[in-house]
């Protein structure tokens, strides 16, 4: 293999072409938008930096934040502090810096937009700046919004959330999350280096536009953020069901999806960055190596459990109730009574805790009411039940 052409120069394709052409391969990416203010929120988890340290280690502006306000529907407060900070960057810079990283290892970086991909043929064919052009692989991470791999199915409306907003010049310390009642998403505000980025996502299926827009206008005006003259932002964000993660395919004889294309991003958080840049690597390792199969077995090692984890428990996380009362309100009291479960929730936000190892972490450490809690969130058996008894109280 020696020709690689990449569909998009967002956080994936930038490291699936830093790493292809750091192997010695010849890669062309190409983005309609190069280094854009991609609609985003922008924040890093621990998880991502700890992979990629360099996302911490540079000298591109960054904003750090430690600390999370949580409010639930019924205006229940609770403040997380975070052991490992979360990372917010402008989705201008992110994609510069990646890009930076992708050019300076080799890559040939086009600002175009490609019209349609054919991989029906030996040597799939792209078709960009009026012609058709082959390479020996095709990478597309074109992200949610385009559907352009025909042999592979495009997200149903049930597969994506929609999202709006808009870049406040304003700023803060800490992050403001907002829960709504019976709502499928949250509300945001992720401050950065000299802006917010103020926003809302919510279920496709579930929510319509206008629904997005008024629960965001009564925030923005309850917490006195000026919007006028801010730019105002929508956008579409996967939000994988277990049959999008176990059905679509990702890969083919000549192509394969890394990022938004193929739906990596966690429905209950809406985190994508890390997904996409990890899944980028891993397909830039599996090409480097001559063995594209392996790519779906490394993201499967990597990441895809904690994914299908999140998809089983999304609806009742949001949905659900615990004792008469949402489960995200519970959630808010619970971390103002519980200091071990606030401090599992700081973990869990900034991602230095993941869905799949938690159930260990849980007996013996929690209280009676924060194991039961949980059980109940995550449809595990109930504390009692587990063979060494668990709950200690807190
Ligand atoms: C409102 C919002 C808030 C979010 N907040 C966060 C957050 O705080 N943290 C987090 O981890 N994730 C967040 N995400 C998710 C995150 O933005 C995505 O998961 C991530 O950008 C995916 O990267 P990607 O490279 O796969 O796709 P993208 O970043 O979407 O990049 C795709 C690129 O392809 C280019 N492109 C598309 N079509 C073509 C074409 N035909 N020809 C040429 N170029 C093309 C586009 O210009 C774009 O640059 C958020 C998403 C949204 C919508």
């Amino acid at each position: 293999m020696s020709e690689i052409a990449i569909v998009g120069g967002g956080p994936s394709g930038a490291m699936c072409g830093e790493q292809l052409a750091r192997a010695g391969h010849q890669v062309h990416i190409f983005d309609e938008h190069l280094a854009w203010e991609k609609p985003c929120g922008g924040g890093l988890t621990h998880k991502a930096v700890h992979c990629f340290p360099f996302l911490l280690d540079n000298p591109y502006p960054k904003k750090i934040v430690r600390s999370v306000e949580l409010i639930s529907s019924e205006d229940h407060r609770a403040n997380l502090e975070m052991t490992h900070p979360i990372v917010i960057y402008s989705r201008k810079v992110l994609n510069g810096m990646l890009l930076d990283r992708a050019k300076s290892a080799g890559c040939k970086v086009h600002q175009s937009h490609v019209l349609g991909v054919d991989t029906s043929t030996a040597k799939p064919r792209y078709s960009v700046d009026g012609e058709w052009r082959t390479a020996d692989f095709l990478v597309l991470a074109a992200g949610a919004r385009n559907q352009i791999a025909a042999e592979s199915r495009p997200l149903e409306r049930d597969e994506l959330e929609m999202t709006q907003g808009y870049f406040v010049p304003q700023t803060a310390d800490s992050i403001t999350i907002k829960f709504l009642p019976h709502f499928e998403g949250y509300i945001w505000s992720f401050p950065r280096c000299d802006h917010l980025s103020v926003g809302i996502c919510g279920s496709m299926a579930s929510h319509t536009s206008a629904q997005l827009r008024t629960h965001l206008t009564a925030f923005v005006e309850k917490h006195a953020i000026a919007t006028e003259g801010a730019k105002f932002y929508s956008h579409v964000l996967p939000s994988p069901q277990e049959r999008t993660l176990s059905d679509r395919a990702v890969l083919g004889k000549n192509w394969a999806l890394v990022g938004d294309a193929a739906a990596w991003v966690d429905p209950l958080t809406g985190e994508g960055l890390f997904y996409a840049m990890r899944s980028g690597e891993l397909l830039g390792k599996s090409l480097a190596e001559g063995c594209p199969e392996k790519y779906t077995a490394w993201v499967k090692a990597a990441f895809s459990c904690e994914l299908e984890f999140a998809a089983r428990i999304v609806r009742r996380f949001y949905r659900g109730s615990f004792l008469g009362t949402a489960v995200t309100t519970r959630m808010v009291q619970l971390m103002n009574r519980s200091a071990v479960f606030r401090q599992l929730m700081g973990d869990i936000f900034s991602g230095s805790q993941d869905y799949t190892s938690l159930k260990r972490r849980l007996w013996g450490h929690l209280g009676v009411n924060v194991s039961e809690f949980i059980s109940s969130v995550l449809n595990l058996p109930a504390a009692a039940e587990l063979p060494r008894g668990g709950a200690a109280a807190d």
